[in-house]
C-alpha cells in the first residue's frame, strides 16, 4: 500500500483500498437540465409499488413534511405516517394529524415504504469514480497484501491520487470526487457513510449524503466541530492505534473502525492478536466502540475474541467474493452465521464500488444471495435492513441522532416502492429506481420527478434519469466559503470528473486509461 496516502486530520482518516464484485448490467443516467419544479402527479414506475405511485396530496410549508406509507422504524413496521419538522423527526405514528405542524406540512402519499437513511460504515469513497473496468484481479487472492503492487492496480490508485491533488498533483478534486460518491450512495438511499476522505474535515463534505467521519457531517448544533469516529483502513501503527486508545479514555472518539483480517490466509487472521498487542497497553483497542471490518479470514476462535470483548464486524460481502473468491466463490467472505450465533453486531458496508456493488441496495441483494445459497436461510429481512440502519447508527455511537424512525431523531430517511405485504422483504430486494425519496437532515434531495417541488428552490434541482425512470437531485446549495464548492451542480461535478480523467489518460502515464467515468448506478437486467 505504499502508493497510499495518509492523512491525520483531527479525526484519523486514511485512504485505501479493498473491492467488490459482481456483473456489469449496464446503467442509463442522463442529466437533462436543471429545473425548480415539476408538474405534480407525473406517471411513470418509480418503484413498482403496490399502490401506485408516490403522489403530493398538498404542498404546504416547505419546512413541515408529512409522508404517509408503510413505516419501517426498523423495529416493527405498520401504515402509518412520519412528520418531519425542519430537520428532525417531529412524529411516527399511525396518525401525525394532532401534531401542529402538520396543520400547514407539505403530504406525500407514497404508496411505498418509509424507513430510515441508509448508513455505510465503511467505504473508499475516494475511489468510487472507478469500478472493475479500471483494475479487476489478475488471481484470488489470499490476502489484502497479495494485490496492492500489482501494477494496473498502481496505476489507478495513481489515477486516484492526480485527480485528488495528492503528492503535490496540480489537479485538486477532491471535492467532486467526494461528492460523487456520496451521490452514488444517496440516490440508492444511503444518507451517512463513512467514506475516508482525504484530505479530512472539508467544508464541501457538508452537503449530500453525511460525511459521517468528518467534522462538517451535520450532527453538531455548531456549524461545524469534532466527530467522534475514527476510521483506520489500514492496520494502525504502534502510536496511532495508543492514540485511539487515549481517544476512548478521554471521550475523542466513540466509534472506532479498523480494517482487520481482510483475506483468507493466516496471516490476515493473525493480524486481529497483532492488534491486541500493538497498544502499549494491550487489548485496549478490544472493546465495544470498536468495529472490525472485514474479518473474512477469522475463525472460531477469532470471533470468541470479538464476541467476550462486544466488538462489532463491518461486513463486505460482494468485495470479499471479488478480491478472494474470484468473484464466484461466495464461500470466502466472513463466517456471518459464526458471528450470528456470538452474538456479535454486524453492519453491512459496500466497501467500495470496484468489482459489484455500488452501493447498500446492491450489497443487500448480495448479501440475501449468499445467505440463501449457502447459509440456508440465517438472515431474515428484517436483519439485514437492521445491518444497513440501526446497527450500523449503533457502531457509530449515533443510535440517538440517526438510524431509526422516532421522534426528536435527524430527519434523514427515505421511501421504497415496494410491496407492503413484505416491506423488509422489499427494501432488500430494491434497485436504485425503487428509491422514490431520499431526505437528509429535513431536504428532499432526491426522489421521483413527481415530487421536485418538495425539493429546495435555491437554487434549485437537476432532472436525470434513473433507470428508465426520471427522477431529480438537488445537489447545488447557497453559501459556504468559495472553496467549499456547495455551488457546484452535479452536471458540473461529472464534467469535472470526465474531463479530469481523459486528461489524465492523455498524460500516458500507464499503459492503461480510466476514462470513462463509472455511472452513478446499475440498473436491473
Ligand atoms: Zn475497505
Amino acid at each position: 500500500m505504499a502508493r497510499v496516502a495518509f492523512h491525520t486530520v483531527g479525526v484519523l482518516t486514511l485512504a485505501a483500498v479493498s473491492a467488490a464484485g459482481a456483473c456489469d448490467q449496464g446503467e442509463t443516467q442522463h442529466l437533462s437540465g436543471s429545473a425548480h419544479s415539476a408538474t405534480v402527479g407525473a406517471g411513470g414506475s418509480g418503484g413498482q409499488g403496490q399502490g401506485g405511485e408516490a403522489v403530493i396530496v398538498e404542498l404546504g410549508n416547505p419546512n413541515h413534511v408529512l409522508l404517509r406509507g408503510w413505516v419501517l422504524t426498523p423495529d416493527e413496521s405498520f401504515a402509518g405516517e412520519v412528520l418531519v419538522e425542519n430537520d428532525l423527526i417531529a412524529c411516527v405514528a399511525a396518525s401525525c394529524a394532532d401534531q401542529p405542524a402538520a396543520a400547514d406540512a407539505s403530504v406525500v402519499e407514497t404508496n411505498g415504504i418509509i424507513l430510515p437513511g441508509m448508513i455505510d460504515t465503511h467505504n473508499h469513497i475516494l475511489f468510487n469514480i472507478f469500478d472493475e473496468s479500471d483494475w479487476t484481479p489478475s488471481q484470488s487472492y489470499t490476502n489484502h497484501l497479495d494485490w496492492t503492487d500489482e501494477a494496473r492496480y498502481a496505476a489507478m490508485v495513481d489515477a486516484k491520487q492526480h485527480l485528488n491533488g495528492e503528492f503535490s498533483s496540480p489537479v485538486n478534486l477532491n471535492c467532486e470526487l467526494d461528492k460523487y460518491g456520496e451521490l452514488k450512495g444517496l440516490v440508492a438511499g444511503t444518507t451517512s457513510i463513512v467514506g475516508a476522505a482525504t484530505p479530512g474535515n472539508k467544508g464541501c463534505y457538508a452537503t449530500l449524503a453525511r460525511s459521517i467521519d468528518q467534522s462538517s457531517n451535520g450532527l453538531c448544533d455548531m456549524q461545524s466541530c469534532d466527530d467522534k469516529v475514527q476510521a483506520h483502513t489500514l492496520f494502525p501503527s504502534a502510536s496511532t492505534a495508543d492514540g485511539v486508545c487515549t481517544n476512548f479514555g478521554d471521550g475523542d472518539t466513540e466509534a472506532y473502525l479498523v480494517h482487520i483480517g481482510e483475506g483468507t490466509d493466516q496471516e490476515a487472521r493473525d493480524e486481529l492478536e497483532s492488534l491486541r498487542t500493538v497498544t502499549t497497553t494491550d487489548g485496549c483497542l478490544f472493546e465495544p466502540r470498536t468495529t472490525i471490518v472485514h474479518g473474512t479470514a477469522f475463525g472460531a476462535a477469532e470471533l470468541d475474541v470479538l464476541a467476550n470483548a462486544t466488538m462489532a464486524l463491518s461486513w463486505s460481502p460482494r468485495s470479499n467474493v471479488f478480491l478472494y473468491g474470484a468473484g464466484t466463490d461466495k464461500s470466502k467472505t466472513t463466517d456471518i452465521p459464526g458471528a450470528l450465533d456470538r452474538g456479535i453486531r454486524i453492519a453491512l458496508s459496500p466497501d467500495w464500488s470496484i468489482g459489484g456493488s455500488q452501493n447498500l441496495l446492491d450489497e443487500l441483494r448480495f448479501a440475501d444471495e449468499i445467505d440463501g445459497e449457502l447459509w440456508g436461510d440465517v438472515l431474515s429481512p428484517e436483519m439485514l435492513v437492521a445491518m444497513v440502519t440501526s446497527t450500523p447508527a449503533e457502531l457509530l455511537a449515533l443510535e440517538g441522532q440517526i438510524g431509526r424512525l422516532a421522534p426528536g431523531l435527524k430527519a434523514d430517511l427515505v421511501v421504497i416502492g415496494g410491496d407492503p405485504a413484505s416491506p423488509y422483504a422489499s427494501v432488500v430486494a430494491a434497485t436504485p429506481r425503487e428509491v422514490r425519496l431520499v431526505m437528509v437532515d429535513g431536504l428532499v434531495l432526491y426522489g421521483d420527478d413527481q415530487l421536485q417541488p418538495l425539493g429546495p428552490t435555491d437554487p434549485g434541482c437537476e432532472a436525470l434519469d434513473i433507470c428508465a425512470r426520471a427522477k431529480f437531485v438537488c445537489v447545488a446549495r447557497p453559501g459556504g466559503a468559495a472553496d467549499d464548492k456547495l455551488a457546484q451542480t452535479f452536471a458540473e461535478i461529472r464534467t469535472a470528473l470526465e474531463e479530469a480523467l481523459a486528461a489524465y489518460d492523455a498524460m500516458n502515464l500507464s499503459q492503461w486509461d480510466f476514462a470513462p467515468l463509472t455511472p452513478l448506478v446499475r440498473c436491473p437486467q
